[in-house]
């Protein structure tokens, strides 16, 4: 049988207990990488997926923390190191979304929402590059979203640190690729998850109707494209934003 190409290597997945993380860790695993599943909890789903990992014959653990927490970062992927070597591939999925129009924005949710998606995503990114650094290899991949490109009325905060990681994703891309550390984002459209859940009928209609493949996209999409971009199939591909939008946004 061929080898699976991500056997050997140790993946570190962020918010990974449910949506798109936990289908990122799904397909990692299958394809032969150890899963450090992160989370704030360890929630009944995190059990199950940490069982279901375990049972597809690859080695799965969890280490919670929050991400927006510098400390937590540190000790948590350092405790991870410990336990599971080191981190190979790290994707930043945590993210949160606290929707409304700048006028009612509150500062105390723009910082929240900031420290979540972009400066708890610098942590880990900084947590991690230190071992990456040394064994000259490593992936980043950032979960970004379609609304950093594009805007969208009534995200302020969310769009702002979606287009952040992008930045981020490129500078990291720059510095770290004479390590042999390869960088980048991948920017899902709309995705059925918890996080979309609250998209009405008729909300969802319209939003269906401007895009070309003409429906929302599933978790495994997204997953489909950041296991490509951990390949080694994708050893030349670096500070590219990877779009999994059903041609939403071009
Ligand atoms: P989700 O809410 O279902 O899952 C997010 C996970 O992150 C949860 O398990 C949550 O507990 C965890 N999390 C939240 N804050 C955290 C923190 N501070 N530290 C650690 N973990 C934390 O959302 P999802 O739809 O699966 O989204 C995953 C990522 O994809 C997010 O970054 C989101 O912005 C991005 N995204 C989602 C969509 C979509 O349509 N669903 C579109 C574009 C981008």
């Amino acid at each position: 049988a061929q080898t699976k190409p991500l056997a050997g290597k140790t993946a570190f997945v962020t918010g990974g207990a449910q949506g798109i993380g936990e289908a990122i860790c799904r397909k990692l695993a299958l394809l032969g990488a150890a899963v450090v599943v992160n989370d704030l909890r360890r929630t009944d789903a995190a059990e199950k997926l940490l069982d279901s990992l375990a049972a597809s014959g690859v080695k799965a653990g969890m280490v919670c923390f929050d991400v927006s927490n510098e400390e937590a970062v540190e000790a948590g992927i350092a405790e991870a190191i410990k336990e599971y070597g080191p981190i190979d591939i790290l994707v930043n999925n945590a993210g949160i979304s606290l929707d409304s129009l700048l006028i009612r924005t509150k500062a105390d949710d723009w910082h929240k929402t900031l420290n979540v998606n972009l400066t708890g995503s610098f942590y880990c990114a900084r947590a991690c590059a230190k071992s990456m650094i040394k064994a000259r290899c490593g992936r980043i991949i950032n979960i970004s979203s379609v609304i950093g490109a594009m805007g969208n009325a009534g995200q302020v905060s969310y769009s702002a640190s979606k287009a952040g990681l992008m930045g981020l994703t490129k500078t990291l891309a720059r510095e770290l690729g004479s390590r042999g550390i390869t960088v980048n984002a991948v920017a899902p459209g709309f995705i059925k998850t918890q996080m979309t859940a609250a998209l009405s009928g008729e909300h969802a209609e319209k939003l269906v109707e401007q895009i070309p493949l003409n429906c929302l996209g599933e978790a495994e999409d997204v997953a489909e494209a950041v296991a490509f971009l951990a390949s080694p199939a994708a050893r030349y591909i670096t500070g590219q934003v990877l779009g999994v939008n059903g041609g939403m946004y071009m």
